[in-house]
């Protein structure tokens, strides 16, 4: 497909992200299960739930625009993910694992708000409301979601990863 209109555009952004939340429905669950935190593990499982709703919106989304609910293969969150997987094989302490799956989790978070941000622009621009609005209801939850990730790890989880560092010096003496 040429890009070759808005419309076009819209479409092929559509197909990257479903095919981005798609491999996520299979990677939070790994990430659950890796993090030691109930707290993170929590968040995980909380987004995994979202993010099967917003699959059904971008199906809804595919409908209405009467196009298959197909996705193209998203690179992006491949390398992501693929980071995240990474990190999740090293040995290491729990907090500092937990510090590093917040990070990982932040970046598949940010690259969708950029995602979902253009999508509801495109649709403003291209006169689709309540496609818009549907896309609106998800930029929220992803936006949530970082925000949550944050504050799990402000509330202790970096400071964990800070003090377990700190005793592995300690133990090196
Ligand atoms: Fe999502
Ligand atoms: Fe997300």
């Amino acid at each position: 497909m040429s890009l070759d209109s808005l419309d076009n555009l819209f479409l092929e952004e559509l197909k990257d992200i479903y095919h981005a939340e798609k491999q996520l429905t299979r990677a939070l669950p790994r990430m659950a299960k890796a993090a030691e935190s109930p707290d993170l593990q929590q968040a995980f499982t909380t987004h995994l739930k979202e993010t099967e709703g917003q699959i059904q919106r971008l199906e809804k989304i595919f409908k209405a625009l009467g196009q298959p609910a197909r996705g193209k293969r998203c690179k992006g969150m491949e390398g992501l993910v693929e980071e995240g997987k990474e990190k999740m094989e090293e040995e290491g302490e729990p907090p500092v694992l937990d510090a590093a799956l917040i990070a990982s989790a932040q970046k598949i978070e940010h690259y969708e708000i950029a995602a979902y941000g253009c999508l509801r622009t495109y649709s403003e621009l291209l006169g689709m409301d309540e496609v818009g609005q549907l896309l609106q209801q998800t930029l929220e939850e992803e936006e949530a979601t970082d925000k949550k990730l944050t504050q799990l790890g402000e509330s202790g989880i970096n400071e964990a990863a800070v003090a377990a560092g700190a005793g592995m010096e300690e133990e090196e003496e």
